[in-house]
């Protein structure tokens, strides 16, 4: 594991970085524990400002953000731009709301006075974010913007692949006026990981990835007795009922499932289509995966990217391989070129039930399809999976899918359209897809202490 940016598309190996020492990182945690004790005690109105700021810088230089996110992942450059625009909305969210959502709460309690009974909150100290190269600046800002207004201070380790972009939070969050610590990169290795939890300093973790990096570095946080939340990995059911608009069911599954390349944790994957309307849905499907365009991700035409690294399309073909060996049928829907990571669109059928294919979260552009005999059948496959993250469901009866949607055992469930997320919208999932949520008022409490005062 080595940060470098190599560009997805070209191959080019672009610039390498070297990974942080023990002392560099020891010297890091010192100077963002020295910069807490400044931050915690800075009015909202303060914190708030250098957010606001970081909005701003972000909005003037949109561009040239964008670009390092299509140099480094190879995201499309529509993708990218929006991208840059849901983090100044997270941003803005926080300067709004934050003084409201710190609020100290007074408690009605039968043994103390109306108002000798409240709850503050406090801040503790850095919280440890280990983010993932799929948004790599949409990831880390969920976790900033409100952990740097509740007056916690940031220290992130970024996926090796998007070094440029952690950097890049740096910078922005030092142009809008944070002093030196409040926001930290470090090309922190590995092997480095548990010094950094085990620090008295840190006092939360906050990972978004994949299940086997949750799992060890939740291990280390319990280890160290540090709280940790987890945004992982997903393979989010999509419904589609008998009575549902087929063609807008085909259209929000080609779209859910090859925007960013298929790299995202909450784009619906496996796509649970009722007997009655399955072949319908397979045709209109292949129809508008036939209209995407792979190609340049800088090229306003493209509509299809390259998948982020080499290691990432190995690691598709490899599960398209086994899946197909468990008894699968695999069918591409459009070409792509021989050169960069791509990754055709493409239609898996006939996946054997209770099979591993079912169980495999698939990081690129491939639909899982399953034929449901009726909707009860569709909602025992969407549950019957080790993830929790989102879901959809497509029918004409709004007040019917709503009832479906608490039957659905994950974080999150969109109707008649694939997922949904905002800057004013939780995100977080159950079982496999992780504990704890980021965005609103959740993700700002997620590291503070809730203290009780009471008025003896
Ligand atoms: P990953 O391998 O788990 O990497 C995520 C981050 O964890 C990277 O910064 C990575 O650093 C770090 N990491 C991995 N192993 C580590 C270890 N042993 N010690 C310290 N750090 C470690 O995930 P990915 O494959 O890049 O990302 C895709 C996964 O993330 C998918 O499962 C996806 O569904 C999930 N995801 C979830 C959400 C959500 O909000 N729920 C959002 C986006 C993605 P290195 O790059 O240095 O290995």
């Amino acid at each position: 594991m080595a940060y470098a940016t190599v560009n997805p598309y070209t191959g080019e190996t672009l610039k390498t970085f070297p990974t942080a020492t023990r002392e560099e990182v020891d010297a890091a945690l010192e100077t963002a524990h020295a910069a807490f004790g400044v931050w915690k005690n800075e009015p909202i109105e303060e914190r708030t400002f250098v957010l606001d700021k970081a909005a701003s810088i972000l909005e003037a230089e949109r561009n040239e953000y964008a670009e390092m996110l299509t140099t480094e992942m190879g995201k499309i450059m529509s993708e990218a731009q929006a991208e840059v625009s849901v983090c100044v909305a997270i941003l803005r969210y926080y300067v709004e709301h934050t003084k409201d959502l710190l609020r100290p709460r007074m408690l009605l309690t039968q043994g103390f006075g109306e108002t000798d009974v409240h709850l503050v909150n406090d801040p503790t100290g850095i919280i440890f974010a280990v983010e993932p190269w799929n948004f790599p600046y949409y990831q880390v800002i969920r976790v900033a913007a409100p952990q740097l207004a509740a007056g916690n201070v940031v220290m992130l380790k970024h996926a090796s692949n998007v070094p440029q972009c952690a950097a890049l939070m740096e910078r922005l969050f030092r142009e809008a006026g944070a002093p030196e610590g409040v926001f930290t990169n470090l090309y922190l290795p590995h092997d480095l990981t548990e010094h950094v939890i085990a620090s008295p300093y840190v006092r939360g973790v906050a990972l978004t990835g994949s299940e086997k990096a949750g799992a060890i570095i939740a291990s280390l946080a319990g280890k160290h007795l540090k709280k940790s939340t987890l945004e992982l990995g997903g393979m989010d059911a999509f419904i589609v009922l008998e009575d549902a608009d087929v063609q807008l069911a085909a259209e929000w599954a080609v779209r859910g499932r090859n925007r960013n390349a298929g790299q995202v944790c909450v784009s619906s994957k496996r796509f649970i289509v009722v007997d009655a309307v399955y072949d319908e849905f397979v045709r209109r499907y292949r129809a508008e995966a036939a209209k995407l365009v792979p190609g340049d991700p800088a090229d306003p035409k493209t509509t299809l990217a390259p998948l982020s690294s080499a290691t990432a399309k190995r690691q598709v073909e490899r599960q398209v391989a086994d899946i197909v060996a468990q008894g699968a049928k695999i069918e591409y829907l459009v070409d792509v070129p021989e050169e960069g990571n791509f990754f055709p669109s493409a239609l898996i059928t006939d996946i054997p039930e209770g099979s591993d294919a079912t169980r495999t979260e698939i990081f690129g552009p491939v639909a899982q399809l399953y034929r449901a005999k009726d909707e009860a059948d569709a909602i025992r496959i969407a549950n019957d999976c080790p993830y929790g993250l989102g879901g959809s469901v497509f029918t004409s009866d709004i007040h019917h899918a709503q009832e479906i949607a608490r039957q659905l055992d994950t974080g999150m469930v969109t109707i008649n359209r694939a997922s949904a997320s905002g800057p004013d919208i939780p995100f977080g999932g159950v079982k496999n897809s992780g504990y704890g949520h980021e965005l609103i008022d959740l993700g700002l409490k997620e590291f503070l202490n809730q203290k009780v005062v009471i008025n003896g």
